[in-house]
């Protein structure tokens, strides 16, 4: 526990986040269905539809990806989506605590995997940077346990806008950053403690070696296909052109099988579903990596065990936002099925979770922190701590919608690497988060 409370003796570095009426992510809404606020012609509409006219309806996956990611025009691309003035609030950006935990639960892990003399830090879509560096804050306090590791960071980002972002916070540019530092590196730099930091656009492109992964509300803006049993079997729903509304978009289901069937489950019980084929191509390649080379993934996302169904929605605002309308100008997201993703990591690794946002932040030891942080605050800063420690913790808010996953090497579990002095069996510790944190 010592280790905790040296790293919870930090200071209240950024109380003040967000203002906390916004509207987090994860809300279950039904897709498309919902009144329309007016619907102009965003070019990435106009694209879309120039592509339905020449070669068809398109699966929702084709259409999300096109939406989210496109290079001239999608959403992430050009647009800073987060806080306040944004479209949707995260963790990291209402409490500095949540950040400070994920820290020491990587920090936990790479003491109970045998404290190796080098790690690579890779989050997927670090949004504004903010979870990185509250994590980062953590290592420095903890300089003295980390002292002879040697750590770099590694960044996979699709958003050219963002990247900027992240780079302002983490580095504050004090070392002029390389953009274009050659393929696939796209940018670098150092951060603000001096450690090497790299920028990606696909995990294929980071090195391999050993690493600790972090994926926070990213795996849900990964593009899903979604299906719906018919009598005649599963068909895909597709998006057409509205031929009652020019300029239009509606749903429609394809005439016959179509190949993202595939990754449906012979024994699905459910007469709709969403499958993230994206999501599996992901887990794969960090299940490998994680096998060959040790280290871990963290994966917190807000989804389900394979039992929901329609979860599509769109977020403009921090309101909630008609999927089909003005493309481009809204964020649009799909509950993680963590069902899959335990099934695609093929026995390679081994998986823990989901577990609540809520379980999870307590064993990491929320209450310590905030106990501390509380101590050393005026009343006004109390009141707002308190306010951020319930959004992220109250059941009706983060706390149960948000879920906890976590990919480790099969020996982490299986207690090779570390010896209880009592017993002549080597004993697992437990995995701080989905157990109560243990410090040796
Ligand atoms: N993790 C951050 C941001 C979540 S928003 C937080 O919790 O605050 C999703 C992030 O994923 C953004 O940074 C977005 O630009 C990035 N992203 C979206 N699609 C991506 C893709 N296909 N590859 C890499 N990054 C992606």
């Amino acid at each position: 526990m010592s280790v905790l409370l040296r790293a919870a003796a930090g200071p209240p570095s950024a109380v003040a986040r967000a203002v906390i009426p916004c509207l987090w992510r994860g809300k279950y809404f039904s897709s498309g269905k919902e009144p329309a606020e007016g619907s102009p012609v965003t070019p990435v509409l106009r694209h879309l539809i120039y592509k339905i006219k020449s070669t068809g309806p398109i699966t929702v996956a084709e259409y999300m990806k096109e939406v989210l990611t496109n290079p001239a025009k999608g959403y992430y691309v050009y647009h800073d989506m987060l806080g306040e003035q944004g479209d949707f609030i995260t963790s990291p950006e209402i409490s500095q605590v949540f950040g400070e935990l994920l820290g020491i639960w990587f920090i936990s892990e790479w003491m109970a995997t045998g404290k190796s003399a080098a790690f690579q830090l890779v989050e997927l879509g670090p949004g504004r940077g903010t979870l990185m560096g509250d994590i980062l804050r953590v290592f420095s306090q903890l300089g003295s346990v980390l002292k002879n590791c040697d750590i770099s960071i590694h960044l996979v980002e699709v958003s050219q806008k963002l990247s900027e972002i992240q780079a302002l916070t983490l580095t504050e540019q004090k070392v002029s950053l390389e953009r274009n530092a050659g393929y696939p590196v796209y940018m670098k730099g150092v951060t603000k403690s001096g450690i090497p930091i790299s920028w990606y656009r696909d995990l294929q492109d980071v090195p391999k070696g050993n690493s600790f992964y972090l994926a926070h509300e990213f795996f849900d803006v990964l593009p899903v296909h979604k299906f719906q049993k018919t009598p005649q079997g599963w068909r895909e729903v597709l998006i057409d052109i509205d031929p009652q509304v020019s300029d239009k978009l509606r749903f429609v289901l394809a005439p016959c099988a179509t190949p993202a069937e595939a990754f449906i489950q012979l024994d699905e019980t459910r007469d709709h579903v969403e499958v993230c084929p994206d999501a599996g191509v992901i887990i794969q390649e960090l299940s490998q990596r994680i096998a060959l080379t040790g280290g871990g993934a963290l994966i917190a996302d807000y989804g389900h065990d394979g039992t929901k169904t329609d979860t599509l929605r769109g977020f403009c605002g921090h309101k909630l936002h008609d999927v089909l309308i003005a493309p481009g100008t809204a964020d649009l997201t799909a509950d993680v099925d963590f069902s899959y993703l335990r099934r695609m990591a093929q026995g390679k690794v081994a998986s823990l979770g989901p577990v609540k946002q809520q379980m999870f932040l307590k064993n990491m030891g929320i209450d310590v922190r905030l106990k501390v942080l509380l101590d050393k605050s005026d009343e006004q800063s109390r009141e707002q701590l308190l306010q951020q420690y319930d959004m992220l913790m109250n059941p009706k808010k983060m706390g149960e919608r948000f879920n906890f996953f976590a990919l480790l090497p099969h020996k982490r579990l299986h207690g090779k690497s570390q010896t209880n002095a009592c017993q002549s069996k080597p004993s697992p510790s437990p995995v701080a988060g989905f157990g109560e944190l243990a410090w040796r």
